[in-house]
């Protein structure tokens, strides 16, 4: 029997599972799947729990419910990953060989990496990217009666790197409906030169934070937190002080992949970017945000590159080419508040640019655009989620990113 395990049970493993799963023969193929946890989390659902527009308990489910028959759930901390040995250890002292590994245990906030920054968390420093944090801010916004809102990336990349422009957006409006907008400064700070990583988006979005009087503070590199002045301190000696942080702390890889000696800097697994295979070993992938492939991490990634994965999963393991090349397609709707928000489609090669998704001409939906039905598509995408993407069905877009219906003028 050969032996398929796969490390986390998030989007990008839950899809590798039920992709895989009905491709491989039973009588010859084991599949076991790994996570630590027992529930599945929505995390874009994490953005609208602070503003009470999700509650908490809408972006959870049993992991158990995804997984499909003839996989081996496990539930347990990874350790590490003995490669040499083709062995993964949990921390447990349970071992489980693999002919062939995937890893797909994706990115963590990781606020002990700042020093201050995770002095006053649940204070005056909060952030979005847990579900923990998610729903102490909503607990902190709903008596918070105005001063200076900082909302801070610490250093790219960050998983769904438009959220915290979202998390501004929906601030603005938020503050406005209670009638304390007055009352609120905002102030965006940045180690990006302008809003967003593209230029083209960065100055649509940079104009957008401009209307809605958000001050932008763009390459700021944060040294530390100074939580008792409140302040954040850069490399240059810039401060920006606050009454009210929210943070995107450094995103990180797993800690085991370290351990084991398979990742980067920041524990993510170098792959070719193609093909998602690692470059040091053969018989191990990695999917998902785990990976350091230079496209967004967000769930639309995993999905686009678990589109075209298994067929070239069968083939690596018969020996034979891998003839799918994934091009970073990434698609992420962005929400502007009050009822609506825009769409960005690009990849490793092309920017977000404006123009009609997915039919050219027709839509419906506008990129670059803020409109209703983009917000509706992002409100869509929750159930979409939950009963497409994550059972693993087909989704009528396609896995590569497609230049018709975007306009390439003179854009800037
Ligand atoms: C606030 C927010 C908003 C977002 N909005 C969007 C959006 O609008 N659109 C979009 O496309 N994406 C969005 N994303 C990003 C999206 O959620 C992720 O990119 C996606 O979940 C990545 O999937 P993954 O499988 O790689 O990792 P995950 O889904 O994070 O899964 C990783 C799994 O590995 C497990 N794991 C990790 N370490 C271990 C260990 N040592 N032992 C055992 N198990 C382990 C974890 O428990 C987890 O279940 C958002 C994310 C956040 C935080």
């Amino acid at each position: 029997m050969r032996k398929l395990v796969i490390l986390g049970a998030g989007t990008a493993g839950t899809m590798a599972a039920t992709k895989l799963r009905p491709q491989l023969p039973r009588d010859e193929w084991s599949v076991t799947i790994v996570d630590q946890n027992e529930t599945h989390y929505y995390q874009p659902g994490y953005l609208f729990i602070p503003f009470g527009i999700y509650r908490p308990d809408e972006v959870t489910k049993p992991i158990k419910r995804f997984i499909p028959s003839g996989v081996d759930l496990v539930t347990g901390a990874i350790d590490r990953v003995v490669a040499d040995e083709n062995k993964v250890l949990l921390d447990d002292g349970r071992e489980l060989p693999y002919d062939y590994l995937i890893i797909a245990t994706g990115t963590t906030p990781r606020p002990d990496e700042t020093p201050g920054m995770a002095d006053d968390l649940g204070g005056s420093v909060h952030e979005f990217y847990t579900y923990k944090g998610a729903t102490a801010l909503a607990d902190k916004l709903r008596t918070w009666e105005g001063g200076h809102l900082v909302v801070h990336i610490t250093e790219m990349p960050i998983k769904c790197p438009v959220a915290p422009l979202e998390f501004t957006f929906l601030a603005d409006a938020f503050f406005t409906e209670q009638g304390i907008r007055d009352n609120v400064k905002i102030t965006y700070v940045t180690p990006l030169e302008g809003a967003f990583t593209k230029p083209v988006a960065s100055k649509y979005l940079g104009d957008m934070l401009d209307k809605r009087n958000v001050h932008l503070e763009p390459d700021f590199m944060i040294e530390s937190i100074d939580t008792e002045a409140k302040k954040l301190v850069s490399f240059d000696e810039r401060e920006v002080d606050y009454d009210l942080l929210v943070t995107i702390p450094l995103n990180m890889g797993a800690d085991y992949i370290a351990r084991s000696d398979l990742g980067d800097d920041l524990n993510y697994v170098p792959v070719d970017q193609q093909t998602l295979l690692s470059k040091k070993h053969d018989n191990i992938f990695a999917v998902g945000d785990a990976s350091d492939i230079p496209a967004s991490k967000a769930g639309s990634v995993a999905h686009f590159a678990m589109d075209l994965f298994p067929a070239n999963f069968m083939n690596h393991i018969q020996g034979l080419k891998m003839t799918e090349f994934f091009d970073g397609h990434a698609n992420c709707f962005i929400e502007t508040g009050h009822g609506k928000g825009l769409l960005i489609d690009f990849n490793y090669e092309t920017e977000p640019l404006p123009g009609k998704y997915p039919l050219p001409g027709v839509g419906p939906f506008s990129l670059l655009k803020e409109t209703e039905l983009n917000h509706w598509g992002k409100v869509m995408f929750r159930w979409m989620y939950w009963n497409i993407l994550l059972p693993g069905k087909e989704l009528p877009l396609p896995a590569l990113m497609s230049m018709a219906g975007k306009e390439t003028g003179d854009l800037r």
